[in-house]
C-alpha cells in the first residue's frame, strides 16, 4: 500500500508556538533555549503513556531528554504509534539491557588515538567535536557520551585531534561529528575548518548532522559563508521518516546545497518508524526532492536498551530487495551494519549473484529472472585471475 501521505507534502508552521514571534521561531538560539527537556514540559503538551512517563523520570540517568519545538510539533500527539515520537520521547524499557547490547556497541573506544578521534580506517578519521545535540534520538549509538548523562565527562580537545591529522599524512578525509557539530558557534565552526584546511594531506571535510532535521534554523546565512570559504565540504543528515521531510528543512538543505555543500542522508532502520518498503520510498523520494542523496541505511546497533527500536537484519534486506531496480539507483542508500566490536561499516545486501562457474557468473535481476555474463574475456590471457570463492563467500 502507498505511503498515505506521499503527495501531502511538507508540515509548514509554528503549530503549537503560533502565539510566538516569527523572528523568534526562526531564530535557532530561540529553538535551542526553548527546547522541551523534562516531564513535566512535555506533559503540558501531550498525554504520556506510562511506559513513556516512567521512560522520562529514567532518561537523565542514561541520555538527556530534549526535543526542539520545530521538531516536536512535528508528532502526531494523538497517536502512541507516531514514528516521530517513537525517535525522541524516551520510554521505559530503554533502561533495560538486553543479551549482546553494549555501552560502545561499535567498538570506538578501543580505536580512539586521542580522545575524540576515531581512527579505524586507513585513510580517514572521525573527530568527535562536542557531546551535545540539539535533541537526542533515543537510539543513539553514541549514548555513553553523548549528553553526558552517564558521567562519561567527554570534552573534545581541539588541539589535540587537529595535531593528531597533522601527524598522520595517511589520513585524506575528516569526519566531524559527536554530538552535533553544528551546535558550535559560526566563529569556532571557522576556526576549525579553517585548520584542517591547512593541512595539505586533507583533501576535503565532512559534517554528520541531525540539525538540519531538528532545528533547520540553524542553517543561517552566517554558517553557509562558513561553508563556502572551507570546502569541499560534505555533509551527512539523518532524516528517518518521510514526516520530517518539512519545507523548513527544504529550505535549509537548498541553503546548504547553493553553498556547495553535497549533501547525504544517513538513516537508521527502526522498527515501527520505517521499516517498511512504502514508507522507506517515501522519505527517499522526499530526499531526492531536497538535493538530498540517500547514503547510508543502518542496521540499528546494539546499543544497551535500544531492542524496542531494532529491526530484524532480514527486513533490512528486505526492503533493500523491493528498491534496487524498482525506483531510481540514486534513491538507494547502502544498507550496513556497523560491525559490532568495531570492524567498521559492512555492506548488507539481497543476493543477486546465483552461480559462478567455470563459463559465466549466473545472476537474478530486480523482477527475479536470471541471465549470465560470460567470464571469459579477449584476448584469452586477460581471463579473469580473481578469486572466485572470495567474491561469493
Ligand atoms: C562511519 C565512519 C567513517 C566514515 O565511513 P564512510 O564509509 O567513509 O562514510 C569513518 N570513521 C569511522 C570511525 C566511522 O564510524
Amino acid at each position: 500500500m502507498p505511503y498515505e501521505e506521499d503527495r501531502k507534502y511538507w508540515y509548514d508552521g509554528q503549530g503549537l508556538w503560533d502565539h510566538v514571534p516569527e523572528d523568534d521561531w526562526k531564530s535557532w538560539t530561540w529553538q535551542l533555549r526553548n527546547r522541551i527537556t523534562s516531564l513535566e514540559q512535555l506533559e503540558q503538551y501531550m498525554e504520556l503513556t506510562p511506559d513513556e512517563r516512567e521512560g522520562c523520570l529514567f532518561a537523565n540517568k542514561k541520555l538527556a531528554l530534549a526535543i526542539t519545538p520545530y521538531f516536536f510539533n512535528l508528532i502526531d500527539r494523538n497517536d502512541p504509534n507516531c514514528p516521530i515520537r517513537k525517535q525522541v520521547i524516551p520510554r521505559v524499557c530503554e533502561m533495560t539491557t538486553n543479551a549482546e547490547e553494549m555501552l560502545d556497541p561499535v567498538g570506538e573506544d578501543s580505536h580512539s588515538p586521542v580522545p575524540g578521534i576515531v581512527h579505524r580506517y586507513p585513510d580517514r578519521v572521525l573527530f568527535l567535536v562536542t557531546d551535545r545535540c540539539a535533541a537526542y534520538c533515543r537510539y543513539c549509538t553514541r549514548s555513553r557520551l553523548v549528553s553526558n548523562a552517564q558521567d562519561y565527562n567527554f570534552h573534545p580537545q581541539y588541539e589535540a585531534g587537529l595535531k593528531y591529522i597533522e601527524e598522520h599524512p595517511e589520513v585524506r578525509d575528516v569526519l566531524l561529528s559527536g554530538g552535533d557539530p553544528l551546535l558550535l558557534s559560526d566563529s569556532k565552526l571557522d576556526y576549525l575548518l579553517g585548520r584542517l584546511r591547512e593541512i595539505d594531506h586533507v583533501e576535503f571535510i565532512r559534517i554528520g548532522s541531525r540539525i538540519p532535521v531538528f532545528m533547520p534554523q540553524r542553517i543561517t546565512e552566517g554558517l553557509c559563508d562558513v561553508f563556502r570559504k572551507h570546502g569541499p565540504l560534505w555533509m551527512s543528515i539523518h532524516v528517518n521518516h518521510p514526516r520530517e521531510c518539512t519545507q523548513e528543512l527544504k529550505d535549509a538543505c537548498e541553503r546548504l546545497s547553493f553553498s556547495g555543500v553535497p549533501l547525504g542522508n544517513q538513516s537508521v532502520l527502526l522498527k515501527g518508524v520505517n521499516d517498511d518498503v512504502e514508507v522507506m520510498k517515501a522519505l527517499i523520494h522526499r530526499l531526492l526532492r531536497m538535493r538530498v542523496r540517500p547514503y547510508y541505511l543502518y542496521q540499528c546497533d546494539l546499543i544497551t536498551g535500544s531492542s524496542h527500536l531494532r529491526a530484524n537484519v532480514c527486513k533490512g534486506i528486505e526492503i533493500m530487495k523491493q528498491l534496487r531496480g524498482h525506483t531510481t539507483g540514486y534513491a538507494v542508500p547502502q544498507f550496513v551494519i556497523d560491525a559490532p566490536g568495531g570492524g567498521g561499516k559492512v555492506p548488507m545486501n539481497p543476493q543477486y549473484i546465483t552461480k559462478l562457474d567455470e563459463e559465466a557468473i549466473h545472476f537474478k535481476n530486480f523482477e527475479g529472472n536470471l541471465y549470465r555474463y560470460p567470464l571469459k574475456t579477449y584476448p584469452v590471457e586477460d581471463d579473469c585471475r580473481c578469486n572466485k570463492e572470495e567474491i561469493l563467500l
